[in-house]
């Protein structure tokens, strides 16, 4: 007779092993001692993003005092590599006993809430030896990402086929990848492209960045002269970081603020800045005047302005233009030039992946999440026990791992006091009419893979509570003061 072994159980299971999740494991452990935890991680090794990205010259564009956790301190150049920050997570999961909790080579395939039971359960795939494999948990702390991590988003041009060179994405850059005396095409114009550009110019023959329309740009150097000084003076590393974090705070409050109040005079700086290193007689208007209002979408940190030192030594050229289709030797752009290439890298984003590609179901229903709306970007109506780590876009993403993990603790700690076994959030009567909306004011930031599948993300409602407003400043006061008592909350 054979014995089915019960499945392994915690009181919380974190969901991805990247900055969020191991952020979040430090404040469970901190906050909430003698919970246990798992934190279950589809890929080999922790840092999500940091880990997945390995094109050429990968990095932060935020810098690290504020992308950093608030309890670790950052003691190098604001901007870091993708090694750097790898090398910190893993100094935090070290330190932190966190390792004995990770369980990589885990997919979370599907997630099963049973209000009978109170539990969620887990099935996973263990891709070491393609095994199933079951937990169960109280607690589902969300920390997946929100892109799907196998392959980025690559547009499908006419005459792609045709191509006779070598078509790459960033997001699965080939280790092998020779550039050296090719032509290359780099279509984009975001953080990416910014990136990779600069840091594979001087490999090819010539580089080409090819974008639709034009990105606003931000060159600075990349060093914190209130950090280099604190650090002189000798200043302990964890008052250097928490100084320098608020300096960084405070300017980008005034950046943010200034962006919506007088978008003309940010607008006009930024430009200036841009021009300062191209020079008078460069075609600022057509490559580097973008038609949207700063920060709709994220401004791109060029360190050093090394993006510009490639165009003006003319081994970078800007196309500003829309493709037609792909040729045999390259790409016919509407304007008619075709531009020749061996290479063309397609930097074009990502494809948005709500909730890890998990099948939810509650009680054997399945969790629709365009159908919830979600409790101010971190819960959603009808699925208990459960939150999600959305980070700030505009601000640095990991200041809201910080203010999240307070707040779940915060809830997890209250629901021991109450003796609950769930929460839920559920919309009150004042709700009812409440409009609903998308998961983020379109207007307010508007990058294209939200944009294209915007329809699946959670909805918010025009109350407050059930608002997602992508403000650090607003929630950092908000969410410690949030009544846990509040009739939007629904124990058992
Ligand atoms: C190249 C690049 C640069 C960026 N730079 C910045 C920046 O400078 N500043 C900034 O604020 N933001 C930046 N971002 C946004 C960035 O994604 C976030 O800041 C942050 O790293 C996201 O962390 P995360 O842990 O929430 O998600 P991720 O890094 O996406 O990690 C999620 C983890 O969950 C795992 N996972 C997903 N689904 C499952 C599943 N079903 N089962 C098990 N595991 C699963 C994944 O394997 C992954 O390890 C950048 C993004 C990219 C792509």
């Amino acid at each position: 007779m054979s014995i089915r072994k019960r499945p392994e159980h915690f009181d919380v299971i974190i969901a991805g092993a990247g900055i969020s999740g191991i952020g979040s494991a430090y404040h469970l452990h901190d906050q909430c001692p003698g919970k246990s935890y798992l934190v279950l991680e589809e890929m080999e090794s922790y840092g999500g993003t940091w880990l997945t990205h390995t094109y050429p010259g990968v990095r932060s564009d935020s810098d690290l005092y504020t992308f950093g956790y608030r309890f670790k301190p950052w003691t190098k150049a604001p901007i870091a590599s993708a090694e750097e920050i790898l090398h910190y997570l893993g100094e935090v999961i070290h330190e932190n006993d966190i390792d004995r909790h990770i369980r990589y080579n885990h997919r979370i395939v599907s997630a099963s809430w049973s209000s009978d039971d109170q539990l969620w359960t887990l099935e996973c795939l263990r891709l070491e030896d393609d095994k199933p494999t079951i937990f169960t948990a109280n607690f589902l702390w969300m920390c997946q990402g929100y892109y799907d991590h196998s392959q980025g988003y690559t547009p499908q041009w006419e005459g792609m086929d045709n191509f006779e060179g070598q078509v790459v994405h960033p997001q699965t850059w080939p280790e092998d990848l020779d550039l050296g005396g090719k032509r290359v095409v780099l279509i984009g114009s975001g953080a990416t492209a910014a990136t990779v550009a600069p840091a594979i110019a001087n490999d090819c023959e010539h580089l080409t960045v090819l974008q639709r329309s034009p990105t606003y740009f931000l060159p600075e150097y990349n060093a914190n002269d209130l950090a280099d000084l604190l650090r002189n003076l000798k200043v302990d590393e964890a008052w250097i970081h928490e100084i320098v974090r608020r300096q960084v705070l405070e300017k980008m409050a005034e950046f943010t603020h200034r962006s919506v109040e007088e978008p003309e005079i940010v607008r006009e700086e930024l430009l200036a800045g841009v021009r300062a290193f191209l020079g008078p007689d460069y075609d600022m208007e057509k490559h580097f005047t973008p038609k949207y209002r700063p920060w709709q979408q994220r401004v791109a940190f060029v360190p050093e302005g090394d993006l510009f030192q490639g165009i003006n030594a003319g081994k970078v050229t800007m196309a500003t233009d829309e493709i037609g289709r792909f040729t045999k030797n390259g790409i016919l752009l509407k304007s008619g030039e075709e531009l020749e290439a061996d290479v063309i890298i397609t930097a074009t984003g990502f494809n948005l992946c709500v909730l890890g590609g998990i099948q939810f179901t509650v009680d054997g229903e399945p969790v629709d999440f365009a159908k919830t709306v979600t409790y101010r970007g971190m819960m959603f109506s009808g699925v208990p026990n459960m939150l999600w780590v959305f980070g700030y876009f505009r601000a640095s993403w990991t200041l809201r791992v910080d203010i999240v993990g307070d707040f779940v603790c915060r809830l997890l700690n209250h629901m021991k006091t109450r003796h609950a076994r769930s929460v839920e959030v559920a919309l009150r009567p004042e709700d009812a009419d409440m409009e609903i909306l998308p998961w983020i004011d379109n207007d307010n930031f508007n990058p294209g893979y939200l944009q294209r599948s915007m329809h699946l993300m959670p909805r918010r409602g025009s109350n407050p509570v059930w608002q997602h407003t992508q403000d650090y400043w607003n929630e950092r006061e908000e969410l410690p003061r949030v009544d846990l008592d509040g009739s939007e909350f629904v124990y058992h």
